[in-house]
């Protein structure tokens, strides 16, 4: 934990070389939030100005622009992709606009053709939210390298962890003078928070396996709504208020950790790449839809997302069992309890999310989850999973553009 880490720039080369960009162009910050604000500061975003972003979310995406005095505006997603409908970015546009947020929610990459080839014409910024998404490309290309800087969160339960993190990939080059201003104004993390990083970090390891993942972090979010662990959010944010020192980067206890994952990323991408192809194979056979992906995308996916119609049932359930099932997303601005007034949505703004949220639940790819494990997660799916309804669900029939 020696403080003299913190200029060693190892955890940023190790990200540029999987990227294949120079290593100015990554900057590690304390949260994906984090990174996501910084690189909206830097793009000069605040009051007057609107931003375009999926009404099914985490309600600290929205929380950015808008400490920046930015509004928001949510895009419905398709039911299908989880992804936004590019059909809707029209209705949503005006000449406040000044970004396009794309986020390939639980790792299925967007449809980027359309997105791409409205935001050129309407001289649109895109920012990619990559906190879901690790090694998933579009024709080819890789998620977070599609518009002008992406944006990676490094919580215990993204693609991979630093224990809390997040790490900003910046493509634009006449942006990295004003990110790197940024970044070096953005204040350090204590010793003592560094410690308390480290601690974390630990027990999780020595705490979480699938069977008690649940328990552990209702814990973790009770001590952190408590003050007592460093949380993923204060309750300040999840009023919309910019807490305290907001704007910090990456501690270095946070960056070995980062590193220590990245050393057997490639196995880690595969085995998510494996459950994930596990999963579609296995659902439809006792009676799940398994989502639709586009030819042109091959996705790793972080939760495998599938439509019950006893959502809140089967979560509390596997969670006094100790199957690791999933609730993402519960509103359309995660997680339940917050306000969503506080961030301009209003319930009926996005129908297709608010029906997701009360139907999709998601089943883990992460390293713990053998094949093993996996079947227990289906077992247990088929006999207390209720199937939505053929033609309620959309999952089939994806809609015409
Ligand atoms: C987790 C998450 C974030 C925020 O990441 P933090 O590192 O917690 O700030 C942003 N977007 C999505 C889609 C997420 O799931």
């Amino acid at each position: 934990m020696s403080t003299g880490r913190l200029c060693d720039k190892s955890m940023e080369n190790k990200i540029a070389l999987l990227f294949n960009v120079n290593v100015e162009q990554i900057f590690c910050f304390s949260k994906g939030r984090v990174a996501f604000y910084a690189l909206l500061k830097a793009m000069g975003i605040g009051p007057g100005d609107e931003v375009l972003m999926s009404g099914y979310t985490c309600v600290m995406v929205p929380s950015a622009p808008m400490f920046l005095g930015a509004t928001c505006r949510y895009l419905d997603i398709e039911p299908h992709t989880y992804n936004l409908n590019p059909r809707l970015l029209d209705s949503h546009y005006s000449n406040k606009t000044k970004a396009l947020i794309i986020q390939h929610t639980y790792g299925i990459a967007q449809d980027m053709a359309p997105i791409l080839q409205w935001a050129k014409e309407k001289n649109i910024p895109i920012i990619e939210d990559c906190c879901h998404v690790f090694g998933s490309t579009y024709k080819n290309q890789l998620c977070g390298t599609f518009g002008v800087g992406a944006f990676f969160s490094g919580q215990w339960n993204k693609p991979f962890s630093t224990g809390l993190g997040g790490i900003l990939l910046v493509n634009e080059a006449s942006l990295l003078p004003k990110v790197q201003a940024i970044y070096e104004s953005a204040v350090l993390p204590t010793l003592v928070e560094e410690l308390r990083l480290k601690i974390q970090i630990l027990s999780y390891k020595g705490l979480v396996n699938p069977k008690t993942v649940g328990a552990v972090m209702m814990a973790y979010r009770i001590l952190s709504r408590l003050g007592i662990a460093a949380g993923s959010s204060s309750n300040e944010e999840f009023s919309g208020a910019m807490p305290k020192g907001y704007l910090k980067r990456m501690a270095s206890v946070q960056k070995q950790e980062g590193e220590r994952t990245l050393v057997s990323i490639s196995a880690l991408l595969a085995h998510r790449k494996q459950l994930g192809e596990y999963y579609a194979e296995k659902l439809p056979k006792i009676g799940f839809m398994s989502h639709m992906p586009m030819s042109e995308s091959e996705n790793i996916i972080l939760r495998y997302p599938v439509r019950v119609a006893n959502k809140e049932a089967i979560v509390s359930k596997a969670l006094r069992n100790g199957v690791e099932i999933g609730s993402w997303f519960e509103i359309p601005l995660h997680p339940k309890g917050i306000d969503m007034a506080c961030f301009g949505y209003q319930p009926g703004m996005c129908p297709e999310s608010e029906k997701a949220c009360c139907e999709v639940i998601n089943l883990p790819t992460h390293q713990k989850i053998s094949l093993k494990e996996a079947d227990r997660i289906l077992a247990f799916l088929q006999k207390y999973g209720k199937a939505v309804s053929p033609g309620t669900s959309i999952g089939s029939v994806p809609e015409e553009s």
